[in-house]
């Protein structure tokens, strides 16, 4: 074991041996990768882990993140690492290479991302939230959403939340009572009360965009996903990026689609 963080022979065991990881590089789409990637790409997670991430949890965790006259910081030593991440293309890396991304099967950027998470997780929330949220909207917004938000959250310029979880409103997501209200004008007014909300403010970006879950006024049936724009962080805008039908028991569909998909997928009609 070459550290302690996580055990890499037995992740290269898994990779090779058990998943048989060459056989997504015979595909077209990952014909780019050879096996001999697979123990590089782990090697240069292991190194980020090591030396950018790690030195920064003991001291993050010492400092904390602090509210101070209505602004949120993180740690100072957190500023470096998250952009020495980004630079080295982490953040991107299952991402596809047309949106920037290093194109890696998921199943090898989720083992590089077990090294840099065992380093510092409350760290690579941050990361893990911009590459969730942004696979969202890139997986269901317009190319117009994509060019306005997607974009500069994968540049790292922005963060991203999803707001999900109410207080009455954990497992059981199909209870959720934040309401859209459809304007005439297309745009949504919401209103409601979110909670457990993740990075939904901090200093490692310019902006955060904000994806809502919430409920069609006067319909019970279906939920609708918004991005929640904002400017200087404060959110002015909302745009719909989809709905969900069907919803009487979504709790359950919900989590069945989240293990299945990984999130971004359960939104499924895209329009503006
Ligand atoms: C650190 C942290 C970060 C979070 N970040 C976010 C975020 O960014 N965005 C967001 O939207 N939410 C976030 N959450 C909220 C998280 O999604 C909820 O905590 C989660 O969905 C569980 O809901 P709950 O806490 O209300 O617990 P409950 O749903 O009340 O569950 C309590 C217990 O009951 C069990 N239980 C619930 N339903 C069933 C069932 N049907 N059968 C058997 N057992 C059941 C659960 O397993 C659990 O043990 C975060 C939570 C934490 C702790």
């Amino acid at each position: 074991m070459s550290n302690l963080l996580v055990n890499m022979k037995d992740q290269e065991f898994i990779l090779l041996e058990q998943l048989k990881i060459f056989s997504l590089f015979e595909t077209e789409r990952f014909r780019q990768f050879s096996i001999d990637d697979v123990s590089i790409f782990l090697k240069e997670a292991e190194k980020m882990a090591v030396h950018s991430l790690l030195p920064t949890y003991k001291k993050g965790d010492e400092e904390g993140c602090l509210l101070r006259d209505g602004k949120v910081t993180v740690p100072k030593c957190f500023h470096s690492a998250f952009r020495a991440y980004i630079e080295n293309g982490w953040l991107l890396a299952n991402k596809p290479v047309e949106v920037g991304g290093l194109g890696m099967p998921q199943v090898l950027a989720k083992a590089c991302m077990e090294i840099c998470y065992a380093a510092n997780f409350p760290l690579l929330m941050y990361t893990g939230l911009i590459n969730g949220a942004g696979g969202i909207i890139e997986a269901f917004g317009t190319e117009n959403q994509k060019r306005r938000f997607m974009c500069p959250m994968y540049e790292g310029k922005w963060g991203g939340t999803m707001c999900i979880t109410e207080p009455w409103a954990g497992s059981e997501v199909g209870a959720i009572r934040t309401v859209a209200k459809k304007l005439p004008n297309g745009q949504f007014l919401v209103y409601g009360t979110k909670s457990f909300i993740s990075c939904g403010d901090h200093d490692l970006v310019e902006n955060i965009v904000h994806l809502v879950l919430a409920r069609i006024e006067g319909d019970l049936i279906r939920l609708v996903g918004l991005i929640a724009s904002s400017e200087g962080k404060r959110i002015v805008r909302g745009e719909k990026v989809g709905t969900i039908e069907g919803a009487e028991d979504l709790g359950r569909q919900l989590a069945q689609d989240l293990l299945a998909k990984g999130g971004a997928e359960i939104l499924q009609e895209v329009y503006r």
